[in-house]
């Protein structure tokens, strides 16, 4: 079974992320960037698929700059074969993303796209379900667990409230969430070793795939400060405060 997993290079979640001035956006000039800490779980995932026999090849994409190769060689250290970079600078929607990954999934003949739910600079959580959607392939979203039952996919979801666990047909997209795993730190020797791993260079023109913006962003502001805190004496002050804010 070949397992593609997507990854993104994001401005790293210890970072606090600046506005810039102007408004247009997050601030990514000198900042930390890593791979999207959903993504990384997707690649543990599938490098403990593949440990128990169930993968055959793990092939790690990104769309994004050039730097996007770190990214990718992240994934590699921690056990993906191959990577596939598509370069581009331009900001690329969810609907783009899900149409580069449809060819790729095409071209390479996966049978399982790991992906994570979401991205944690624009917080979309869309890329999965789109990219099922064009494929016409079930998917498992939010999954905390997912394990091989015969020829489906058994995947436990997190939901309103509870879990939910589906059987998915093969192929199929999953997307995680954060209880799946706790990824793997790559080893010294492993990190030396995907240095060596290939990684293709394509463009999105290579798979026909026109990334032009559909959306504009109005403005990024950030977000209110928050307020200091008040100790109250005793109980019947706070009932007594509460009620005249109308919080109870
Ligand atoms: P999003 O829908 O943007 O929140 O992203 C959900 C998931 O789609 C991410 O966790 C990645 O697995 C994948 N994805 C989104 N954008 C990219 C990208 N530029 N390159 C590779 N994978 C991506």
């Amino acid at each position: 079974m070949k397992v593609l997993v997507p990854v993104k290079r994001v401005i790293d979640y210890n970072v606090r992320p600046r506005v810039k001035p102007d408004q247009t956006g997050v601030d990514l000039a000198n900042v930390k960037m890593a791979m999207n800490p959903f993504d990384e779980i997707s690649v543990e995932e599938a490098v403990r698929m593949k440990e128990k026999g169930i993968a055959t090849e793990i092939v790690i994409v990104s769309i994004g700059p050039a730097q996007a190769q770190e990214t990718i060689r992240v994934g590699l250290a921690m056990g993906g074969d191959r990577g596939i970079l598509v370069q581009t600078d331009e900001r690329v929607e969810p609907l783009a993303v899900a149409k580069i990954l449809k060819a790729i999934v095409e071209q390479e003949k996966a049978d399982l796209v790991i992906a994570g739910k979401q991205a944690i600079d624009d917080d979309n959580n869309q890329t999965g379900q789109m990219l099922a959607a064009l494929l016409d392939w079930p998917q498992g979203t939010f999954a905390s667990a997912v394990a091989k039952d015969g020829d489906k996919l058994k995947v436990t979801r997190e939901v309103d409230g509870g879990l939910q666990t589906i059987s998915l047909d093969m192929p199929a997209v999953v997307t995680t969430d954060l209880r799946l795993n706790e990824p793997r730190f790559a080893s010294l020797p492993n990190i030396m070793k995907a240095k060596k791993k290939e990684i293709a260079m394509k463009t999105p023109a290579d798979y026909g795939v026109d990334t032009a913006a559909r959306l504009s962003v109005v403005k990024v502001t950030e977000p209110k400060k928050r307020e200091a805190g008040e100790k109250v004496a005793d109980v019947d002050t706070l009932i007594a405060k509460l009620k005249s804010v109308g919080a109870i």
